[in-house]
């Protein structure tokens, strides 16, 4: 037990027994007051005030001394408290990572913590009774300081970014809260700063805009970038009367390279490509990957055509060396369309689009060379988008058409199957092939509901002749590129089978070479899923894409169509005959049916079957016709020669 304790407790004794006597003392003292004899009574009653004012005394002091101690208990109690409390506080201080600074109403450093020394560089005993002036960087101007001394005054309280010096010399941003504080009396008595570093937030915000503006495999600017910059050319231009051209190279089948050599190569040449292409600009002439093979040029000062085409044909003739890449030799061409300022086009967004549709135009013409945006091509476009107008029309108004292909069994010389080909009954121009309106609706979305619409119908017709006796062992049906990779195709087939009852195995899809080796793993996914309905699945225009054997092989697919491409020079092209003949040796080997597209001579027919081709279509067994027109009982017989 505490001797404060000790003595309170004999101070509570004291005060007790003195009670007690005093008490008893007064009790008696009243008692003699009223009884006894006078000369006791004299004496007793002297004896009895004499006890009373003792009592009352020691009474007195015994109180004060508890009353005392109680009081400074309570005063020991908050001391101590006090004291966890800061121990507490100076805990948090030390072990905070945010950097603590305390000055006095003075401004002068009082107190950092272990933080502020990591942060700063600085020891303590070296700032304390210094100013915090002694960290300033000269980044801000003094209006900066004042502003925040005014908000503190206003507030109490400041918080922002402040740019300090370290004890290194090093300048470096800060995150800082500061806040006022008050004594008992509301005066003020000190300052408070906690502050972080948060020099790498702004390094990865920096990074993060870097990334966001370039191109991660090459570095140069991206689209985003590159059209900012174009805007900017075009201001500057615009006030200086200077011209400008815009160049959109795109290479020339790159996808061939990433097919065959895998994406790693394809990588390391659009990295070399860059290299190069930078290389051959001067200052004033910007480069971009705007995405995929895609690059632009944006030369700044180029008032002339001429001017614009020598840097086109600069860039084809510097693309004309091998890049080597693994050791390897890789020669790759570049076509470039080019549009102008201010004669093609006055915004940068026109500009790019007007450069996108001059290279389209380079490509369209042999590929491997430049074109210049033309009014012609103008026009072009607006065709197309009055096209897409007419033909969401059309489909409004059922002007659409679905055409049969008969398809031969070349062995038995019988008609085995059908091939749905939509057209479009125009009321002012006829009957339009799908090559002039499949494209216009696949980029404007209409091909969707065209290829359901023509599905639903090809479906219908089918049951109708099995309906009729008609015996067919297939319709096919053509299924855009843009809809392969789609989950709805999916959907969209079950809900035809299920409303029409056509029997699964009945129904054909036809899908491009190209919409499946584009994404060969998706392209698996969905066919397994296909397959799993119980449709047939073959491969239209075999030979005109870039297939890789092996996902070739994986595929679930029943057969494979010989473009007509290759078939037109049959039999006596032969590059074409022997193409034809490995085509049906592979679909073969890989136990597919071949069918040949475009038989248009009996030649042609008798070769195929010579070489093991189980099907034929083209016009010399039938042309695509409305269903009731098509004859049934013809079978036209290949003789062989
Ligand atoms: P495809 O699927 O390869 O269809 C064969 C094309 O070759 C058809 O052209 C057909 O008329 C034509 N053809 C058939 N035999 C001969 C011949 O002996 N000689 C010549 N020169 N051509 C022949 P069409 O009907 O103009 O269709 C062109 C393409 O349009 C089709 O090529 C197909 O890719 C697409 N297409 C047609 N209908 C549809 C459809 O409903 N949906 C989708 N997504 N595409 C369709
Ligand atoms: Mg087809
Ligand atoms: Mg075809």
């Amino acid at each position: 037990m505490s001797a404060s304790y000790r003595d309170a407790l004999r101070a509570a004794l004291l005060y007790l027994v003195f009670s007690v006597v005093w008490l008893k003392s007064t009790g008696y003292l009243l008692t003699n007051l009223f009884d006894g004899s006078a000369d006791l009574q004299r004496w007793q009653l002297i004896n009895g005030y004499v006890w009373v004012v003792l009592s009352a005394g020691f009474i007195f002091i015994a109180r004060a001394r508890l009353l005392c101690f109680l009081g400074l208990g309570a005063k020991l109690r908050h001391r101590n408290e006090d004291r966890t409390r800061l121990r507490q506080a100076q805990a948090v201080f030390d072990c905070t990572r945010e950097g603590v600074l305390v000055t006095d109403r003075q401004r002068m450093i009082v107190h950092v913590n272990r933080a502020f020394m990591d942060i700063t560089g600085y020891q303590a005993e070296e700032v304390l009774g210094q100013s915090p002036n002694l960290f300033k960087s000269g980044h801000h101007p003094p209006d900066f300081y004042l502003a925040i001394f005014e908000s503190l005054k206003r507030t109490r309280e400041w918080s922002g970014e402040v740019w300090n010096r370290r004890k290194s010399g090093e300048i470096y941003p800060q995150w800082q809260t500061i806040r006022v504080i008050h004594d008992d009396r509301g005066q003020l008595s000190h300052y408070v700063a906690v502050f972080s570093d948060i020099s790498a937030i702004k390094n990865s915000e920096h990074e993060l805009a870097h990334l966001a503006h370039h191109d991660p495999l090459t570095d140069l600017p991206n689209r985003l970038l590159f059209s900012d910059r174009v805007e900017q050319a075009l201001a500057s231009a615009q006030i200086h009367k200077r011209g400008c051209a815009l160049l959109m190279i795109d290479l020339d089948h790159f996808k061939m390279i990433n097919d065959s050599l895998g994406h790693n190569v394809g990588d390391q040449l659009l990295k070399a490509m860059a290299v190069r292409l930078q290389g051959l600009f001067g200052p004033g002439v910007t480069l971009a990957r705007l995405g995929g093979d895609e690059f632009a040029v944006l030369a700044e000062n180029c008032p002339q055509v001429v001017q614009a085409a020598a840097l086109a044909q600069r860039i084809i003739e510097g693309l004309k060396e091998p890049f080597f890449i693994a050791a390897h030799p890789l020669f790759i061409n570049a076509s470039v369309g080019i549009s102008l300022f201010p004669s093609d086009a006055l915004s940068a967004e026109q500009l790019l689009r007007n450069a996108d549709s001059a290279l389209f135009k380079a490509k369209s013409s042999g590929r491997d060379g430049y074109a210049l945006y033309t009014e012609e091509l103008t026009a072009h476009a607006q065709h197309r988008v009055e096209m897409a107008f007419e033909l969401r029309r059309a489909l409004e108004q059922q002007e659409l058409r679905v055409y049969y292909q008969p398809v031969h069994d070349l062995k038995i010389s019988r008609l085995i199957g059908v091939e749905a080909l939509v057209r479009w009954q125009h009321p002012q121009r006829g009957l339009v092939p799908p090559g002039e309106f499949i494209p216009i609706a696949e980029r404007t979305g209409l091909i969707a509901e065209i290829d359901a619409w023509v599905m639903l119908q090809a479906c219908q017709q089918m049951c109708a002749w099995q309906n009729a006796g008609v015996v067919l062992s297939f319709i096919a049906v053509n299924v855009s590129t843009r809809l392969f990779a789609r989950r709805e195709l999916f959907e969209r087939v079950a809900q035809v089978l299920h409303d029409t009852g056509l029997d699964p195995a009945c129904l054909e899809l036809e899908v491009t070479e190209s919409a499946v080796m584009d994404d060969p793993e998706v392209a698996l996914e969905q066919m397994h899923r296909l397959r799993e309905l119980g449709v047939r699945l073959a491969i239209d225009d075999f030979g005109t894409g870039y297939s890789s054997l092996l996902r070739l092989k994986r595929l679930p697919v029943q057969k494979l169509k010989i473009d007509q491409g290759f078939v037109a020079g049959l039999p006596f092209d032969e590059d074409d005959a022997a193409i034809v003949r490995v085509i049906i040796a592979l679909a073969q080997s890989m136990g597919m049916q071949v069918h040949a597209e475009g038989i248009e001579q009996v030649e042609q027919a008798a070769f195929l079957l010579e070489q093991d081709c189980d099907l034929g279509q083209g016009y010399w067994f039938g042309r695509p016709m409305p269903a009731h027109e098509l004859d049934w009982a013809r079978a036209p017989v290949i003789f062989q020669h």
